[in-house]
């Protein structure tokens, strides 16, 4: 694609990284195929190709964002099925986080969309504060219909809906420290407890130390890490997901020079593939760049650092199907496809891909939220699809997808490591 920035412009790395990602692009059109809100919408502007072109023009005219540009950015999940679609090799993520940090700056958005926007801002990131907020929609849920007739109020319904149906064991939220290894210390390693998902599912932390303390892994747990910044940096606000990554960067250096760590295992794929991308980040940080590079070559998607362990054949369940549900950030954002299957496949489940593997669920950070009409779309279809192969049970590697997928199912919906730790000698919690 042609492009039409002046020196000056330039002279700006964000936008010259931009510039060169524009330039990749041939306007083929084969990510139109594999973009879910193409699919359900049809709208040229809510496919790739749409976005990649009103980004361009919104970039190269530098002006600030516009009511259209910004509608049809915020309707992108995020989800990168056109990064794995695309021949030219189109970095759409950071394109479209250029293209929101910039909506951020330069666009005032309606009042309420501020409010909702600011609200989950504040409260996702924090544990404690969301755990507040999580009680609060256990008490509200019965009145959740009542928002729906109002189009302002979805996201408050939309909030509700997803909010767990039983309420999570909040005792078992492990805290922070040194989890020894069973027997011979292999390797030690830090694992990222997260933000939203140690409060909606602590059980899968706790199934991770668990497994890997087993496998001679000692695991620490760091007192001082915190979000990963993704919920944020796919909201636009640049500066809060640069704080929560330095604070993290700090956290883990540290602890790199002192004790040392074999990897640092992160078990929601929508932190893991931010986490990933620290070192891209704060590759212009004078103060940070180079331990981002290398926290983000030590993360490890806990399947990733699982397969390292060779863990034994186990006997078949042969009574379990379940069906791998992969998440986008997962199987676009960090490559991981097959790995997964195969280590539940030697855990003896009979594993079953879902049709139409690729399309998002829905889920996509704050998407269900702010979307959520969308979301419920992808959701009822993932779900059709999911029903089609007939499975005990689904298994999959993000909290987000787990909460999306539970509320429209009564199939038990599992984090691949928790099924994995039950194989190899742990409990398994109710659904
Ligand atoms: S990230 Fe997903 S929703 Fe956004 S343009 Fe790409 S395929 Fe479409
Ligand atoms: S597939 Fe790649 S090169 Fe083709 S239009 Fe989409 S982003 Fe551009």
């Amino acid at each position: 694609m042609q492009t039409d920035f002046t020196i000056q412009q330039l002279l700006d790395p964000a936008v010259a990284h931009s510039e060169a990602i524009l330039r990749k692009c041939v306007h083929c059109g084969f990510c139109t195929a594999t973009c879910p809100t193409y699919q359900i919408l049809g709208d040229e502007l809510d496919s790739p190709r749409g976005r990649i072109y009103l980004i361009k023009d919104m970039l190269e005219k530098d002006r600030p964002a516009d009511e259209k540009t910004v509608k049809h950015i915020d309707r992108c999940l995020s989800c990168l099925s056109c990064m794995t679609t695309c021949p030219s090799g189109v970095h759409y993520m950071h394109l479209v986080d250029h293209a929101r940090a910039h909506i951020e700056k330069t666009y005032s958005r309606p009042l309420l969309d501020r409010l909702y926007r600011n609200l989950l801002a504040l409260v996702l990131p924090y544990p404690e504060r969301f755990r507040l907020a999580l009680r609060l929609a256990g008490f509200s849920k019965p009145f959740g219909k009542l928002f729906s007739a109002i189009p302002a109020f979805r996201p408050m319904q939309a909030m509700l809906k997803l909010a767990p149906k039983k309420r999570p064991e909040y005792q078992r939220t492990f805290q922070s420290g040194v989890f020894p290894a069973i027997g011979n210390k292999r390797y030690r390693v830090a694992i990222h407890s997260g933000c939203a998902q140690r409060v909606l599912d602590p059980n899968i932390n706790a199934a991770t130390i668990q497994l890997l303390t087993r496998f001679g892994v000692e695991v620490v747990v760091l007192k001082d890490e915190v979000c990963c910044g993704s919920l944020v940096h796919h909201m636009g606000r640049e500066k809060q997901a640069e704080y929560f990554a330095t604070q993290n960067i700090l956290a883990w250096s540290k602890e790199l020079a002192g004790d040392g760590l074999d990897a640092i295992i992160i078990t929601a794929s929508g932190c893991g593939t931010t986490i990933k991308d620290y070192g891209h980040m704060l590759r212009n940080s004078t103060q940070y760049a180079s331990e981002a590079k290398t926290i983000s070559e030590l993360a490890k998607d806990i399947t990733e650092f699982l397969d390292r362990l060779a863990l034994p054949k186990a006997e078949d369940q042969q009574d379990k199907i379940l069906a791998y549900h992969s998440a986008c950030s997962m199987q676009h954002g960090q490559k991981i496809t097959e790995l997964p299957k195969r280590l539940l496949r030697n855990a003896g489940f009979q594993v079953r891909d879902i049709p139409e593997g690729h399309l998002c669920c829905g889920s996509a950070g704050t998407y269900n939220i702010m979307q959520s009409e969308i979301a419920e779309q992808l959701k009822v279809r993932k779900i059709q699809n999911i029903n089609s192969v007939q499975p005990d049970i689904i298994a999959t590697g993000n909290i987000g997808c787990i909460t999306q997928l539970s509320s429209g199912t009564d199939i038990p919906v599992y984090h691949t490591v928790e099924l994995l730790n039950w194989v190899y000698g742990g409990n398994l919690a109710d659904k």
